[in-house]
């Protein structure tokens, strides 16, 4: 279905020169020679948009390939896995370390709240009492629109001692500054269609040496492995088969991120949450979390009006071409969603979004 003005976070839409590197077809010959120094290339932009000096190993498979993989790839049955959870995606984490066997821990939030100075003693605390082998966060949890602060977690990890910290941050790579060596990320895991305006094609995770000395002693065998891609550049070649489309689209949006630069980039996804916010509070629309500066930058969570369902809300602006999403768990039926991450940070279309909200709110 077309769709004149796509705000969902995620897949979003894909701008013109990365549909034109995904169509474009590979070189013949030497494919796996030709394809490292894309990948090259890539796994460089993405260190620099994470700011890290960690490797950075890209998979094909979207964003739950590298959640899954990542936290296989480190963990046993006899690891202690801590995850703080304040939204779907982190409750998620803690049913993936149960489901392979780990003695698990969680501190749950609500799914109004982020991980702020306020309940930290009490994290401390309780993984003070746990020791845990892996704290576990996710950076912006999508499905409630919350940003994480990290400095908070990373101070637990080094003052304790933990000896891995596994962050996804398939939703905010791209749209928010993000300090992996600074927070003291282990495991950083990212996805191709949030913030980087690609298919879902792409996933990838960066690996600090401790996280691989960890991987190395686990030696967990899967599709969904990373330690295999650690030494693509000596061995020549990929462990699969090399994604050149995805890759190639991959390259122009790191390219085009750079171009514009990471500052305006930033700030464009800034200002287009700045309006959302001004706009929905003008509109009488409340916010899902339960203080604007726990919003992401990245996408908006705001709650349903109260004289719609979920399904009238979404059919009502849909006939006049706004495409939303709703959300999941505790959230669903209650809340909408607009996602202005990557292609869709632009102020003419979240003005656009907004006029279709007002509209419908008069009616
Ligand atoms: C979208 C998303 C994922 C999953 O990524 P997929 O590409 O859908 O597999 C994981 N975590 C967060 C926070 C996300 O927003």
């Amino acid at each position: 279905m077309y769709a004149p003005i796509p705000m969902v976070p995620g897949p979003v839409t894909i701008p013109q020169y990365v549909l034109d590197a995904l169509s474009a077809d590979y070189p013949s010959g030497q494919i796996d020679a030709d394809f490292l120094p894309l990948y090259a290339a890539c796994e460089r932009g993405l260190q620099k948009l994470m700011g890290t000096k960690n490797r950075v190993l890209i998979m094909s498979g979207e964003g739950m390939l590298a959640l899954w993989g990542a936290l296989k790839s480190v963990v046993t049955e006899h690891d202690r896995v801590f995850v703080v959870a304040n939204g779907v995606f982190s409750q998620g984490m803690f049913a993936m370390a149960k489901s392979l066997g780990c003695q698990t821990e969680i501190f749950s939030l609500d799914f109004a709240s982020v991980v702020d100075a306020a309940v930290l003693s009490q994290i401390f605390d309780k993984a003070a009492a746990f020791q845990p082998t892996l704290l576990c966060a996710c950076h912006c949890e999508t499905p409630s629109g919350t940003l994480n602060p990290l400095e908070g977690l990373a101070k637990i990890k080094k003052d304790l001692g933990i000896p891995l910290f596994y962050v996804d941050m398939v939703s905010s790579i791209g749209g928010t500054p993000i300090a992996v060596d600074a927070w003291q990320v282990d495991l950083a895991l990212g996805g191709s269609q949030k913030c980087l305006s690609l298919p879902p094609s792409l996933c990838f995770a960066s690996v600090s040496p401790a996280a691989f000395a960890r991987m190395e002693e686990v030696n967990y065998q899967g599709y969904d492995a990373l330690l295999p891609f650690r030494s693509i550049y000596q061995d020549g070649r990929c462990p699969y088969t090399p994604n050149w489309h995805g890759m190639a689209a991959l390259n122009a949006s790191l390219t085009a991120i750079f171009q514009e630069g990471l500052d305006n980039v930033f700030q464009r996804h800034l200002s287009c949450q700045q309006f959302v916010l001004k706009s929905l509070a003008t509109l009488g629309l409340a916010l899902w979390p339960r203080d604007p500066s726990f919003a992401s930058p990245t996408v908006t969570c705001a709650k349903l009006p109260s004289a719609y369902t979920w399904p009238a809300w979404q059919e009502a602006l849909r006939k006049r071409g706004l495409i939303v999403a709703g959300s999941f768990g505790p959230m669903a039926g209650k809340v909408f969603r607009l996602g202005h991450m990557g292609e869709q940070a632009q102020m003419h279309l979240v003005q656009a979004a907004l006029d279709v909200l007002e509209i419908v709110l008069r009616q």
